[in-house]
């Protein structure tokens, strides 16, 4: 198999992928917390994760990628209570739209999303265990993680337990052994959900709940852990600490941590105060979803990413280069042709393809990934330019080996996948008005055939007719 390098934010270098079992490959990816819509900070790392899982199962792995909802959470308690409905009502509606995003950015679903909820007998076994071997302690219903205890406490992060302290705002609670101490159990105060449990009615903290989930659905080793780099600290080093505690093992839990870089906007930082908080259905009101996830794409998925007009429209203005090369591989391809005039631009693009694949496996760089693609497209067009406007012999079998490659690189990107059922009403209308004239053509009504080319061209469409077919785009 290709060789597949990883920066690996454990050991703060690249290193090559060793699969735990060959072949196959585990993933754990920290999912939202269904409280309000998903904004665009929480789109980059499902964008990036839903690429680089493409790319493991075009490499032929087997992928199993597992994406949690924390479903029980202080800020989903909070708007249950600002809105009148239950927790659970509030989660529901929050992973329907979440859902809706998603499928909008064209981010397959993952194998299993278990929910906080449907993992609480893990939880509380994790924890019980967690008491059992001295890591945590129970103080008056609430259960604290000691992490004095676990000696590699700070390994992801890279920082020591004295730097936390200075660093952070810890606030004083006498119940704690150590300040950094964080809960494994919260019990239940009035108005909050709350399960029972051996030390009384409580609901779990948010670090272990990823724990427990990533061990009941991958096991006691897997080998990808991702998430934004937001949550290095304090949640990934606490999920190490707890898992690698309860079973006993350094070796255990992820082998590869892969963190995804901030969001900014016009290089400020995203927040609500500032007023330039977007959520990914407000981006959709204006570009389609494939524009936004070619655009998190076009930067590499460690460096920081810029959110701005201008560089959304670029992304899109490059996105209807690649479409319209689409469209052109689409059109030559229903014509037939035995000639060799395309065996150049065969190779050129599977050696595109080898380049896009070694971008890839360095470290999952979309970034130069996306630039083969380019350079095929462009092949494509030129080739299609030659055969339909200068007389050139078509080559159907070199021409489907590039078009191959083409399509190929666009399904690890997630492009070309808007689907006919997702068409706006307005372009099955067009749709059915080009249709409707082609019919009348056929019939010879010119007249009718000309009322209807006139009828798009006054709502801004136009109409193109080549040797395959009618096209229509807008003006
Ligand atoms: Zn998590």
């Amino acid at each position: 198999m290709r060789t597949i390098q990883v920066y690996n934010t454990l050991t703060r270098k690249k290193e090559v992928f060793k699969p735990i079992e060959d072949g196959k490959v585990g993933i754990y990816v920290c999912g939202v917390t269904p409280y309000n819509d998903p904004h665009i900070g929480n789109a980059r790392p499902f964008v990036t994760w839903d690429t680089i899982r493409r790319f493991f199962a075009k490499c032929g792995y087997e992928v199993h990628y597992i994406q949690n909802f924390t479903d029980v959470d202080d800020k989903i308690i909070r708007v249950s209570h600002e809105q009148g409905k239950t927790w659970k009502e509030v989660a529901d509606h929050n992973i329907d739209v979440y859902f809706q995003s998603m499928d909008a950015l064209n981010v397959r679903r993952a194998d299993v999303y278990p929910r906080v909820s449907d993992t609480i007998p893990e939880i509380i076994e994790m924890v019980q265990g967690l008491v059992d071997k001295g890591y945590a302690y129970v103080v008056d219903g609430d259960v604290f993680y000691s992490v004095e205890k676990f000696k590699g406490y700070g390994k992801l992060s890279g920082r020591s337990l004295d730097d936390m302290m200075a660093g952070a705002r810890v606030e004083v609670d006498e119940r704690k052994q150590n300040p950094m101490d964080f809960a494994v159990w919260k019990s239940a105060k009035p108005g909050e959900p709350f399960w029972e449990s051996p030390w009384g009615n409580g609901r779990p903290g948010w670090h272990i709940e990823c724990s427990a989930m990533s061990l009941k659905y991958l096991g006691r080793t897997f080998d990808f852990h991702g998430g934004g780099s937001d949550l290095i600290f304090p949640h990934h080093e606490n999920e190490i600490a707890q898992s690698q505690a309860f079973c006993g093992s350094e070796d255990c839990f992820a082998h590869y941590w892969v963190h995804n870089g901030f969001i900014t906007i016009h290089e400020e930082k995203m927040s609500k105060s500032l007023g330039n908080f977007f959520t990914v259905a407000d981006i959709l009101k204006k570009y389609p979803g494939e524009v936004l996830r070619f655009f998190i794409l076009q930067t590499h998925y460690r460096s920081p990413l810029d959110f701005s007009d201008e560089r959304l429209k670029d992304a899109q203005a490059g996105l209807m280069r690649l479409e319209n090369a689409r469209r052109n591989a689409e059109e030559l391809s229903a014509k037939d042709g035995a000639a060799d005039t395309a065996k150049a631009l065969a190779e050129a693009a599977l050696s595109a393809k080898e380049s896009f694949y070694t971008a890839m496996a360095d470290d999952f760089n979309t970034a130069l990934a996306v630039s083969y693609l380019f350079a095929v497209a462009k092949d494509i067009n030129v080739y299609y330019n030659e055969v339909v406007n200068q007389g050139t012999a078509f080559d159907k079998e070199n021409f489907g080996k590039a078009k191959d490659a083409f399509y190929d690189m666009a399904e690890i990107i997630g492009i070309f996948e808007a689907k006919a059922e997702e068409k706006s009403d307005e372009d099955a209308e067009i749709d059915a008005l080009v249709e409707e004239r082609l019919a009348a053509r056929k019939e010879k009504n010119w007249a009718r055939a000309d009322e209807i080319r006139d009828l798009l061209k006054a709502r801004g469409i136009v109409l193109k007719d080549t040797a395959e077919g009618t096209r229509w785009e807008r003006a």
